[in-house]
């Protein structure tokens, strides 16, 4: 159950209220995001709801049975849009694409994506300058520095920036610099990161886990939404199955079943869904058909040079191709 609070509720309301749901036996959690002030149920038992809606400071009292509570559509019907500024949206018809190499490697490297994104009139660059990497001795990325370089030619040109943020520490310094902070499919589960990045007002994308379920997901998004910050967008990367002839299987039954349950915009990566470069022009239009919110995509101008993931990197000529033939399916859909 979620109790929605006036934003004018007062100490007394607040201390019947919790009087009321503690006689009740009601476990009950305070919530404040920055739209709001929300009480979080989670009754042992059935329980009686005018008990609670005739009391003073609530608006809306929403019976919500399932496990995730602020993220569940059950509660708001109305699916969340997530406004990353300059008319840049993401969620409830509003589409973008986000794409940019897999790491920042120079300035060069930078001016070159952001010429190849404005060509095609997209609005989003990613770039890692922080990479989780599976061998430690792999590039690592470019870190504070990159991110300067990366937010100077983007700033001047319009052009919002997603880069992954792999832990608390960093985000203060990031801040200035970041439009959307991206949570790694390998730190889907660090809580700690999670509540830290619902300490702030920037959206954030989390990233499915490498074998995480789609229940485990909700759960990371909750426990954004918990700490304050509603921005949040899901995406589907691939996760790990028994078949080896990819790098990940993109399961793009997520995104039908993310919106049922959610309220939250769902986007794909398919670069890191398939990991095969000459497959991912295919499998982003499916994602595209699967009713996706925006796509995340890695491209360079010379992949097979790319400093991390080139293998799965499709280059500025294909991309062009490819946000045409989006737009197009996008008109018939
Ligand atoms: C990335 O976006 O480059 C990345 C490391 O993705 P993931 O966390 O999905 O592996
Ligand atoms: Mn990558």
């Amino acid at each position: 159950m979620i109790i929605q609070l006036k934003e004018e509720i007062t100490q007394k309301e607040l201390k019947s209220l919790n009087e009321v749901l503690d006689e009740m036996n009601i476990d009950h959690y305070p919530v404040r995001t920055q739209n709001g002030q929300y009480q979080i149920c989670t009754p042992k038992a059935e329980f009686d709801i005018r008990n609670i809606g005739h009391l003073d400071g609530i608006v809306d009292v929403h019976r919500v049975s399932g496990k995730h509570k602020m993220v569940s559509h059950k509660w708001k019907i109305d699916r969340s849009i997530i406004d990353i500024g300059d008319d840049v949206k993401m969620g409830d018809g509003h589409f973008e694409l986000m794409a940019g190499p897999c790491s920042i490697e120079s300035e060069e490297q930078i001016i070159n994506t952001v010429e190849c994104l404005k060509n095609n009139g997209v609005r989003i660059m990613r770039g890692g300058v922080y990479k989780p990497r599976t061998s430690p001795y792999s590039f690592r990325g470019l870190g504070m520095d990159g991110l300067k370089l990366f937010y100077k030619t983007c700033s001047e040109n319009g052009i919002k920036i997603i880069t992954e943020v792999m832990e608390a520490g960093q985000i203060e310094a990031m801040m200035p610099y970041v439009d959307i902070f991206q949570v790694g499919a390998r730190n889907a589960q660090n809580f700690n990161l999670l509540e830290a990045l619902g300490e702030v007002d920037k959206p954030v994308l989390i990233k499915r886990g490498i074998s995480g379920s789609i229940d485990e997901l909700l759960f990371s998004a909750e426990y954004i939404f918990k700490n304050g910050n509603e921005k949040i967008i899901l995406c589907e990367r691939g996760i790990r199955t028994f078949e080896t002839s990819y790098r990940n299987t993109l399961d793009l039954n997520a995104i039908p079943i993310l919106k049922e349950k959610s309220h939250l915009p769902v986007i794909v990566d398919p670069s890191h869904g398939i990991g095969i470069r000459k497959h991912v022009y295919q499998m982003t239009l499916a994602a595209v058909a699967s009713g996706c919110d925006g796509i995340l995509i890695e491209i360079h101008k010379t992949p097979n040079s790319a400093a991390t993931d080139g293998q799965q990197t499709i280059d500025f000529k294909e991309f062009s191709r490819l946000t045409e033939k989006i737009k197009k399916m996008r008109e018939i859909l």
